[in-house]
């Protein structure tokens, strides 16, 4: 098979399938909610939750945000889903390298 086949092979199933992604980390925390005179704002102890918290970067800045329960499967899923693609680069670089050496 060519090489240029043998990319192709292992990417096209996985462009459509697999193109919701997300490079981050979830992590649970407690929060101060929107009510000034609620007693989570004067006791740490007695904040809400906890709640799930996406941690991502996007050009260059490291953001959270808030994640709903009902949202935590479909960001779950991207999440498993960047790991796909990263071990396919991991296989891509292995060919890739391959293809390169076996032309010098
Ligand atoms: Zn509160």
């Amino acid at each position: 098979m060519n090489p240029l086949k043998a990319r192709q092979n292992i990417l096209s199933p996985l462009l459509s399938r697999y193109s919701l992604v997300i490079k981050g980390s979830l992590f649970l925390r407690k929060l101060e909610c929107g009510q000034k005179s609620c007693v989570c704002h004067s006791d740490p102890k007695k904040r809400h939750g906890p709640y799930h918290v996406l941690s991502f970067k996007v050009q260059n800045r490291y953001r959270q945000v808030y994640v709903p329960s009902k949202l935590l499967p479909k960001i779950k899923k991207a999440m498993l889903n960047h790991a796909r693609w990263s071990s396919l680069i991991d296989r891509l670089t292995d060919l890739t390298v391959k293809e390169i050496f076996s032309q010098r």
